[in-house]
């Protein structure tokens, strides 16, 4: 392949035929499911994907310098089209189109630069995904299946957790990408809940704001981020049955939807 890897655009790409279908596999595709891939890359996942199904699959990728690529090796699969621009600029409305509204999965090899990103676009977005199984840094795999009091524990594991169920597929070794990458990876697939897709935004902003100064309790979080007296938001957390004096990391998944409900409620979201 005459292509120089771009490191500003997180490109470790997959040739192991095998790790590729494993993927697909870890993905659940079906016979006429719908895909979204993002970072399209030589095609080499995005092939494995447009084998699995005769739905339609769209990938996005970044870099224009592999067309010529992408056009010779997926010229002969005409479910798939290729998008050229970056997924953080692309409207949902826009993606939703290219899948005429229908519901889609998720899978992709993500750039390491910008998973969380591309993670929150994807679960704000609104967009009627059914399942998310990416390839993420390992460190990152583990803090998204953290459990409460654990350092690891943080915000993008609350949101995801109530996006849906999280499962660890498999770990990835460095060596399986070209070029090899610093880190070792692992597959994640989440199984989105479908009750939770509209209200994910809300939740998300409560956790941010909870999280944001990790140290500090979730009152002086609150009272920083919704500009509130310290009266108002102990009122609040009262309320919940959360106590006043915990931290982000001691709460639950049910805590975040309590909260969330009750600020929303009182318009403080
Ligand atoms: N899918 C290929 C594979 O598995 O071999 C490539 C995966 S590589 C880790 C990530 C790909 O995402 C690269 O091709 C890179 O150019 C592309 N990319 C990076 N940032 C992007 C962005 N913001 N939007 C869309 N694609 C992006």
């Amino acid at each position: 392949m005459d292509f120089k890897f771009k490191k500003k655009y997180g490109q470790n790409f997959l040739t192991d035929t095998n790790l590729l279908r494993a993927i697909v596999g870890d993905a659940g595709v079906q016979e006429n499911d719908n895909v979204l891939e993002i970072g399209a890359g030589a095609g080499a996942l995005t092939e494995q994907i447009a084998l699995a199904t005769s739905g339609k699959v769209v990938s996005i990728e970044i870099d224009r310098e592999l067309e010529p690529i992408l056009k010779k090796n997926l010229s002969k699969y005409s479910n798939v089209e290729i998008v050229f621009g970056d997924i953080l600029r692309i409207a949902p409305s826009e993606i939703a189109a290219k899948f005429e509204g229908k519901p889609f999965r998720v899978v992709a090899n993500l750039p390491y630069y910008i998973s969380t990103p591309i993670i929150f676009y994807l679960i704000e977005s609104a967009l009627p995904i059914t399942s998310i199984t990416v390839m993420l840094q390992k460190e990152l795999a583990d803090r998204i299946c953290a459990v409460p009091n654990t350092k690891d524990y943080g915000g993008i594991t609350v949101i995801l957790g109530l996006y849906g169920s999280i499962r660890k597929c498999r770990d990835v070794p460095r060596n399986m990408f070209t070029p090899q990458p610093n880190v070792d990876s692992s597959i994640l697939s989440i199984n989105i809940d479908e009750n939770h897709r509209a209200d994910i935004s809300d939740i998300s902003k409560t956790v941010k704001i909870c999280f944001a100064m990790r140290r500090k309790t979730i009152t002086n979080n609150l009272m920083h981020g919704l500009n509130q007296p310290r009266d108002r938001v102990e009122q609040v957390l009262l309320e919940c049955g959360i106590d006043a004096t915990a931290r982000a990391e001691s709460l639950d998944k049910e805590n975040y939807i309590a909260l969330t409900q009750t600020l929303k409620q009182q318009n403080l979201i």
